[in-house]
């Protein structure tokens, strides 16, 4: 049986399994020879397992008896950096090469109790530092659009093999727009959750106060539904909360929205001038459709990457000191212990990994510590106040998700400042903890070939449901 994965969504294959329609291991099948057949062009996995389809013959048996949650039998993918037990998880470093997971994380563990067919897992930018995608140990993925072209990053690789009809739907993390900016530049929902809502337990930690697991889909409605499978409390990660929580109530459905929109960071220069045109396009749709839009003053905003490019190599030098050569992966044998650790590292690491390391141990060393750190953990607080305010009169906050559409392969990598100004416009959700979902919003031509470009939507804490409002609103206008 032949089924068109490339227009499938989850939605529409839940539907089918229930109407028998193709079962998960015709399915299953279809995605495997797809994925297969596209990876090599691509390379959106680092590898398609082995197992999937004994996981979709275990899908088959749940969906006959009835009752089965709603990803059963749909294949998806997970990010090198989700530990899954019993397989290879490496987040896209040679350091971690050979290591197999001890423990599945809880993400995986709620997708697999749903029996959602896990298909491969994803390259990624080195330990999820980056934009691009072209800092994987695996090498880089490529832009199913346009295969000269990054996917984004760090998770391109899942982004990618969605695009590519390697799975239906697939889980990133986001750092600091890693789910998002990859959504955006290949045309996909993406939705960074509220700090808290999914389980970090089982993700390898970059910077710990701003990681978060989210998805990616087609449809705002797959990326809702794959959101849902995975959040919630679990007593493995303490800073999750229980289901429900938020501090300000949402308005109720069928109302219009009040979106706020700051001007003066969208006048910003380095941003495309048809990213720009395309976004106040989208804003005016949104009008038309009887939503409110309010331009909105957020001048600390703009600080956020100077904010996020401290506090975050900060986080991730302290986690990645772990990575000794000694208790994981990689090794570099030596006579004396010190040098074990230096040749492990200094090998084991790539350029950008160790750029943030060397950073990140500055800006903590003694004398330093005050003049950026903390200063920078001031700043952070401030930012998270300036947006609390904000959400106080208006519901959620739009701006492009990023500031180009997806760039040449190469184009970027040997400037570190140039590709850390993707992230001008989504650093800000993680430094506040706040939820943000990128959504296809419209395309820009480039040597002939149209690409996407998203919308962002960040909204208070726990208010993903407006923010998938805006999303469904968005994909109506187009
Ligand atoms: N591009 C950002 C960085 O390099 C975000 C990474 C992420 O969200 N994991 O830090």
């Amino acid at each position: 049986m032949s089924i068109d994965i490339s227009k499938l969504t989850i939605t529409l294959a839940a539907k089918a399994l229930r109407a028998k329609d193709f079962s998960s291991k015709e399915l299953t099948e279809a995605v495997l020879t797809e994925a297969k057949a596209k990876n090599k062009a691509i390379n959106a996995y680092a590898e398609i397992f082995d197992d999937a389809m004994a996981l979709a013959a275990h899908a088959d048996d749940m969906l006959a008896k009835g009752d089965a949650p709603i990803l059963a039998g749909i294949p998806i993918a997970i990010k090198d950096n989700m530990l899954y037990k019993g397989h290879e998880s490496t987040s896209g470093s040679k350091i971690l090469r050979g290591h197999i997971a001890a423990y599945s994380g809880t993400a995986v563990e709620r997708l697999l109790s749903c029996r959602a067919v896990i298909i491969g897992r994803t390259n990624m930018d080195e330990f999820a530092m980056g934009s691009s995608t072209e800092t994987c140990s695996y090498g880089p993925v490529k832009n199913p659009i346009d295969t000269t072209r990054v996917p984004g990053g760090s998770s391109g690789g899942s982004a990618a093999s969605v695009v590519m009809g390697g799975a239906l739907g697939s889980y990133g993390s986001d750092t600091g727009g890693s789910i998002r900016q990859p959504a955006s530049l290949c045309g996909l929902v993406g939705l960074k959750p509220t700090y808290g809502a999914v389980s970090r337990s089982g993700l390898m930690s970059l910077a710990s106060s701003f990681d978060q697991i989210g998805p990616f889909g087609k449809t705002v409605a797959d990326a809702q539904l794959l959101f849902d499978a995975v959040r919630g409390h679990d007593p493995m990660d303490s800073t999750t909360v229980p289901e429900g929580h938020s501090l300000r109530k949402a308005k109720p459905l069928g109302e219009k929205l009040t979106i706020g929109v700051p001007e003066s960071l969208i006048a910003t220069d380095g941003i495309d001038e048809d990213v720009r045109a395309n976004f106040r396009a989208q804003i005016a749709a949104l009008r038309s459709q009887g939503h409110t839009i309010k331009n909105i003053d957020l001048p600390l905003i703009a600080r956020s990457l100077a904010v996020y490019y401290i506090i975050m190599p900060a986080e991730a030098s302290a986690n990645l000191a772990r990575f000794d050569g000694i208790r994981y992966g990689f090794s570099k044998e030596a006579d004396k212990l010190i040098e074990v650790y230096m040749n492990s590292r200094g090998e084991g690491f790539g350029k950008e990994t160790r750029r943030r390391i060397l950073l990140g141990t500055y800006v903590l060393s003694a004398g330093y510590y005050d003049a950026y750190y903390n200063k920078a953990v001031a700043v952070r607080r401030m930012i998270r106040d300036e947006l609390d305010r904000a959400f106080e009169s208006v519901d959620v906050i739009a701006t492009p998700t990023s500031p180009s559409p997806a760039f040449k392969i190469g184009e970027k990598i040997a400037n570190p400042l140039k590709m850390y100004i993707e992230d001008i416009f989504t650093v800000s959700a993680n430094i506040a903890g706040v939820p943000g979902i990128s959504v296809p919003g419209g395309t820009v031509i480039r040597d002939g070939v149209s690409l996407p470009v998203g919308i962002q939507f960040m909204a208070a804490a726990f208010q993903e449901d407006a923010l998938f409002r805006m999303g469904t609103a968005i994909e109506q206008s187009i």
